[in-house]
């Protein structure tokens, strides 16, 4: 039984978000790769340290390292050498003496505390310390960061920058990682033109699939373009069909609504199985899910409406799960953050709307947010020159001035 809201047939976002995951299985097949190939791939395997990091205790400072002990009676101590990252003191620091020791240098035997060399005068062979350090100062211990046999990063993260270098940091050189999805893209529409082209009567420029094509390289996908097809049923057809046969997922933008030149559904229908749904969202209401069938097994395939604000938000909510849990990646939560309205915000209740708006902090502190102008499904200057979606619930109706608004900054 489907889940619909006050408005008949329409589909409550975390409905058709479920219903999607439910028939989604992650795609299993992994590869071996260079951690520098990593950024942004999806770990298929938990990665573990063989190492403690650091592997020793090692100073934090340019300074000098002794016994504590010793310079509770005395502050001057004997300079017996010195440590550099990399170039160990190979000898025991013993009673009355001390050693130069340089940032990441390791703490010879004896030693067990740095003080920075900010704090200490050199005279001849002695060194005086100004600061009488505790036990312990100026040192990394060894296993502080990461212990020996500890997960560092567990299967099903998408690997950011920092965890490229947690995972270097523990010598590993290669790791397992999910293969690339592939993703074919289609755009659908007898106006839509290449930018670069000259326009004629009645035709507009395409731009969907700019930033489809944008938002996609932020998954681990390989993308198929399929460029632009005419709303002819036997090119969209061979399209689908051929998108279908080399991809784990497909996604068109335009022709899901009920015009007549609409034949997304009429060939989907035909190539496989398919939900038409209207998801209470606002912009983006028309979405279609289902699979296209071929040889072996079935490709997963989204229709995004063609109003470019429309396919740029059903994208990001209703399809970025999708990828999410076909590249294996553990779901992650969109971060968001209540803002003060600051002029009244129309909304019918009915459908969850996600305005495009501008936040800003007052010289209180205090956290803001407004539209950004024009609403409309076509207006993509909307999204581009915003900062943030007000996410507005499917049941709210007007946000007066000064309400709370949750907003998701981009
Ligand atoms: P459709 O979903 O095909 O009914 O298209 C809805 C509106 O979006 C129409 O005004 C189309 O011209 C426009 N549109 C469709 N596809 C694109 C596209 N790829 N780029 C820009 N606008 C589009
Ligand atoms: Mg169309």
């Amino acid at each position: 039984m489907i889940e619909t809201c006050d408005s008949p047939g329409l589909l409550p976002i975390h409905t058709a978000i479920s219903n999607m995951l439910q028939q989604i299985s992650p795609v299993l097949e992994s590869e071996q790769i260079e951690l520098e190939e990593a950024l942004g791939r999806v770990l298929a395997k938990d990665v573990v340290s063989t190492i403690n990091v650091p592997p020793s205790d090692n100073s934090a400072m340019d300074g000098y390292a002794m016994r504590c002990k010793d310079l509770t009676d005395t502050h001057s101590l004997q300079l017996v050498g010195t440590a550099w990252a990399g170039k160990p003191f190979k000898e025991t620091v013993l009673t009355g003496q001390c050693i130069r020791i340089m940032t990441g240098a390791v703490i010879p035997h004896g030693a067990d505390s740095v003080v920075m060399q900010e704090n200490t005068d050199v005279k001849g062979n002695s060194v005086i310390f100004k600061h009488i350090p505790e036990l312990g100062n100026s040192v990394r211990k060894a296993g502080e960061d990461i212990q020996q046999g500890q997960v560092v990063v567990t299967k099903g993260t998408k690997l950011t920058p920092a965890y490229l270098a947690l995972i270097a940091s523990v010598g590993i050189a290669e790791i397992s990682v999910i293969r690339l999805i592939k993703v074919g893209l289609i755009a659908t529409g007898d106006e839509l033109t290449l930018p670069g082209q000259p326009l004629i009567d009645g035709a507009i420029y395409e731009s969907n699939r700019f930033a489809l094509t944008a938002l996609l390289n932020a998954f681990p996908v390989v993308l198929f373009d399929f460029g632009i097809v005419k709303d002819d049923k036997v090119d969209l057809k061979a399209a689908f069909e051929q998108a279908g046969n080399h991809c784990d997922l497909v996604l068109s933008c335009g022709g899901v609504s009920v015009g007549d030149a609409d034949y997304v559904k009429q060939i989907l229908d035909e190539l496989g199985t398919i939900n038409f749904w209207k998801v209470a969202i606002k912009p983006g209401k028309p979405f279609a899910f289902g699979q296209l069938r071929r040889q072996l097994g079935n490709a997963w395939f989204c229709g995004l409406p063609g109003n470019p604000v429309s396919s740029y938000v059903t994208f990001e909510t209703l399809v970025t799960p999708v990828l999410q849990k076909l590249c294996g990646q553990t779901p992650t939560a969109t971060p968001h953050f209540v803002a003060k309205a600051s002029c009244l915000i129309k909304k019918r209740a009915g459908r969850a709307d996600y305005q495009r708006g501008i936040f800003y902090r007052d010289e209180q502190g205090e956290l803001w947010v407004k539209p950004n102008g024009k609403q409309g499904s076509g207006i993509m200057s909307s999204i581009a020159h915003a900062n943030c979606y007000m996410v507005l619930e499917q049941q709210a109706g007007d946000v007066r001035l000064g309400e709370s608004v949750n907003i998701q900054p981009f």
